[in-house]
């Protein structure tokens, strides 16, 4: 951040009176720019034995498959972003059920929450933001093709407890990726 979003001015980075963490302050108006992890919300939705998935049409992870997913938006709750971004890259209508997974990815400042979801009739399709949209079995999934780490978690959890006839909610931390070793 370079300018402030109230007033135009410079920022500057410093510990407001009272904080304990370095802010964005204004220079001008003062104002402080907090700034706080994102919320992802998505669903696995069901059908009989199948689970819907998403190809992706859009960066990042172009080509790679997915659960219906995306960013929290203003003023609704995370059952209803589940439900909107599955309209939205699947074009299908889902029963939102229990919450499952609860996943902090505190490297890219983002958690990822993911419910059970049942499609209310097998109708989906392909759409501005997936390539292709499909059910697919646990043995059909292209597990070495898929998206996002929170989304591979998030399906093996789902066998798993689906062989174990119960399932839970999840609570995991995706590790920071170990740093790249420098190129000679
Ligand atoms: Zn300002």
């Amino acid at each position: 951040m370079k300018f402030c979003s109230q007033c135009g001015a410079s920022v500057e980075k410093k510990i407001p009176p009272g904080d304990l963490l370095a802010r964005y302050v204004c220079t001008r108006c003062q104002v402080v720019h907090y700034q706080n992890p994102l919320v992802v919300t998505g669903c696995l939705p069901q059908w009989q034995d199948k689970v819907l998935l998403c190809k992706r049409a859009i960066e990042p992870r172009l080509g790679y498959w997915t659960l219906p997913a995306g960013f929290l938006e203003n003023g609704e709750t995370i059952a209803e972003g589940a439900a909107r971004e599955t309209r939205e890259e699947a074009l299908a209508e889902v029963e939102i059920l229990e919450l499952f997974s609860v996943i902090n990815v505190p490297h890219i400042r983002q958690v990822h929450m993911f419910y059970l979801a049942r499609l209310d009739r097998p109708e989906f399709g392909p759409s501005h933001e997936s390539l292709e949209v499909g059910l697919y079995g646990e043995q059909e999934i292209p597990w070495d093709e898929i998206a996002f780490p929170t989304v591979y978690r998030t399906l093996k959890a789902y066998f798993e407890d689906r062989r174990a006839g119960r399932y839970r909610l999840h609570v995991m931390d995706i590790p920071r990726p170990p740093p790249r070793p420098a190129q000679d």
